[in-house]
């Protein structure tokens, strides 16, 4: 646990049981939200105080190893939450938007057979304050970004490592820490959970929160396909998943993104791109085309991008709304789960 835990009335209770008087919790809470601080950076808490916090509520964010691409824009960055979770987090700088990447599991059970998080299995859920931390540090960091750039965090995505709906109450807990209003204050349409496809999750998140974006990671327009790719799939197949987003746009009245790796010669077909129309068109959604970055632990290539050019004009001609992602952080392992898998190679090779 991490003080990024604590809401303020939690944080109220911890303080006055150490003894503080209470106006200290509301000072420190606006110092760790508003101001991104550290213990070490704030000069308005008494510095006993601060000592015995760094023990007893730890920040517990430690930064293990940094790449950065794209002259500064993309800085991806390995951390250590908590003492315990190594994770990744990525910072991507646009002319007009500053995006926090962040990761809500270390590791993830869901086994996509692209994704280099999911070729190392789900080690541990983050708890709601160690996501929420990530935010904060991005905000810290935010300033280094080259002057092209906004220099604060406007967005934060949930496309890191795991699978939000399956670590779900931590995820809607670190929603709730950086949306209050007592606190970090960010707006919840600025906030985009991208699951798999649990479906449960999509029909619950309006409950919690009908303003947070929900991006839905499809990669295939038929069941046979999409077992695949994405095993969840057996679980939830795609007529459920299409109603439940569906269902979501109609409570939230929301434009839902699709999500598409675009993997060479496997799912980059105008047959796929045929049956996906529909699909994106029915649910006014946004589609999402993302060349495959390719991992070590899978021999697929991304699409070349005249194939691209013919899906995307497949999809258009039916109607629907559709861009393809820039490849940000190119040579910087920047796939999913890449840098900590690169990591765990370089430990397991020095011992
Ligand atoms: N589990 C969630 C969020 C994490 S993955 C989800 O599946 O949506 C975030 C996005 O990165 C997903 O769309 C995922 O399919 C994509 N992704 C994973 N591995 C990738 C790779 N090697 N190349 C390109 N995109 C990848």
């Amino acid at each position: 646990m991490t003080v990024y835990d604590l809401d303020l009335e939690r944080l109220t209770e911890r303080l006055v049981d150490l003894g503080e008087p209470a106006f200290r919790a509301k000072q420190l809470y606006r110092q760790l939200w508003r101001r991104n601080a550290t213990y070490g950076e704030m000069p308005d808490v008494p510095k006993r105080l601060r000592e015995r916090l760094t023990v007893e509520l730890p920040i517990g964010v430690e930064l293990l190893d940094e790449r950065t691409a794209d002259r500064g824009a993309t800085r991806k960055v390995l951390l250590e939450l908590g003492g315990r979770h190594v994770i990744e987090t990525v910072l991507m700088g646009y002319r007009d938007r500053v995006t926090a990447c962040v990761s809500s599991q270390s590791g993830c059970a869901m086994d996509c057979s692209f994704c280099a998080t999911g070729q190392m299995g789900l080690l541990n859920n983050l708890t709601a304050g160690e996501i929420a931390a990530q935010v904060v540090w991005a905000r810290r960091e935010a300033h280094k970004l080259p002057a092209s750039t906004p220099q604060r965090v406007t967005n934060v995505v949930f496309m890191g490592m795991g699978e939000p709906f399956a670590n779900e109450r931590p995820v809607l807990g670190a929603v709730a820490r950086l949306t209050d209003p007592d606190g970090m204050r960010l707006g919840s349409r600025h906030i985009t959970i991208s699951t798999v496809g649990v479906v449960p999750g999509i029909r619950r998140l309006p409950e919690a929160n009908d303003q947070v974006r929900l991006a839905v990671s499809l990669h295939a327009a038929d069941d046979d396909l999409r077992n695949e790719l994405v095993p969840a799939n057996r679980l939830w197949p795609l007529g459920e998943l299409v109603e439940a987003i569906a269902g979501w746009r109609e409570r939230t009245h929301h434009r839902p993104s699709i999500e598409w790796v675009m993997i060479g010669g496997v799912n980059d077909s105008d047959e796929q791109a045929t049956k996906l129309a529909p699909i994106a068109f029915g649910l006014h959604a946004h589609v999402n085309l993302i060349p495959l970055n390719a991992t070590p632990g899978w021999p697929m290539r991304p699409s070349p991008s005249r194939r691209i050019d013919g899906f995307v004009r497949v999809l258009e001609r039916a109607g629907v709304n559709v861009t393809v992602r820039d490849t940000r952080g190119r040579g910087i392992e920047a796939a999913c789960g890449q840098l900590r898998w690169e990591h765990d190679r370089s430990v397991a090779a020095a011992r």
